[in-house]
């Protein structure tokens, strides 16, 4: 794609061939990016559609569709232990740029903390931001945040991982040869899963893997995972 700006917009603000932009976006686009009238640059619908647009006062007009195909062929759900401090917002541009499709937050047995609202809306943010950036065809959807126990009894793929840091677990790498359709992942906190949360998980239809021999941070293991994901599926 080319290298012009890119916004997100609501599905609602495209009628016909034009884009009604917020105040916040024309601010962005005229204030911020100082583009002029009838500057070119994208806007994305956060579900798969990109159009070349221009921009017309406080509107745009949409010149031409735009082909994006930069998703992943398998569909990515990460349940993750929100993780101390700021270290989620890491979380959520990293694995939005690495192609997941959904990233579910938990509250874990060592992970008590419960995060405000705006919170939500924040991560939303940098997962548009991220693909955006990233040319993601679709904005991943971040889910508000439930005990681990809800998340785990909501999935349903077939293929679905629990990453220990300790035992004699399959490598991600080797488990998921033969992966398609949707995954699901779990990457726990920095004190990791309890045994509780282990066991509750393979019961639920889980299969513990390894990310390797070291002991990796609860920021670096989704990242990790994913990467593996994608490599193991993208041609
Ligand atoms: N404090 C835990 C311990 O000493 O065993 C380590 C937790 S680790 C910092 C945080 C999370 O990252 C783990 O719960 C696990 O999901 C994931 N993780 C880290 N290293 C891993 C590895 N080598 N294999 C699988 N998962 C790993």
């Amino acid at each position: 794609m080319s290298q012009l700006q890119r916004i997100t917009i609501a599905p609602s603000q495209l009628q016909q061939t034009q884009i009604f932009l917020t105040p916040q976006q024309q601010h962005y686009l005229k204030r911020v990016l100082r583009l002029r009238e009838g500057d070119r640059f994208m806007a994305m619908d956060g579900l798969g559609k990109w159009w070349l647009a221009s921009l017309s006062g406080e509107q745009a007009q949409v010149l031409e569709p735009l082909l994006v195909e930069t998703e992943l062929p398998v569909v990515i759900t990460l349940i993750i232990a929100l993780p101390k401090g700021s270290g989620f917002d890491d979380i959520v541009r990293s694995c939005t740029e690495l192609g997941v499709a959904c990233i579910a937050p938990v509250l874990s047995d060592r992970t008590l903390l419960n995060p405000s609202p705006q919170k939500l809306e924040r991560w939303q943010r940098i997962a548009a931001e991220a693909a955006e950036q990233s040319e993601r065809a679709i904005v991943p959807t971040i889910l508000e945040p439930v005990s681990f126990t809800t998340a785990i009894k909501t999935t349903t793929s077939t293929h679905r991982y629990i990453c220990e840091a300790r035992g004699e677990y399959s490598h991600l790498q080797n488990a998921i040869t033969q992966i398609s359709g949707e995954v699901v992942i779990a990457t726990g906190p920095e004190g990791g899963w309890t045994d509780r949360e282990l066991t509750e998980a393979i019961a639920t239809g889980f299969q513990p893997v390894s990310l390797g021999r070291r002991i990796l941070r609860a920021v670096t293991a989704p990242i990790v995972a994913l990467s593996l994901i994608a490599a193991a599926c993208e041609v």
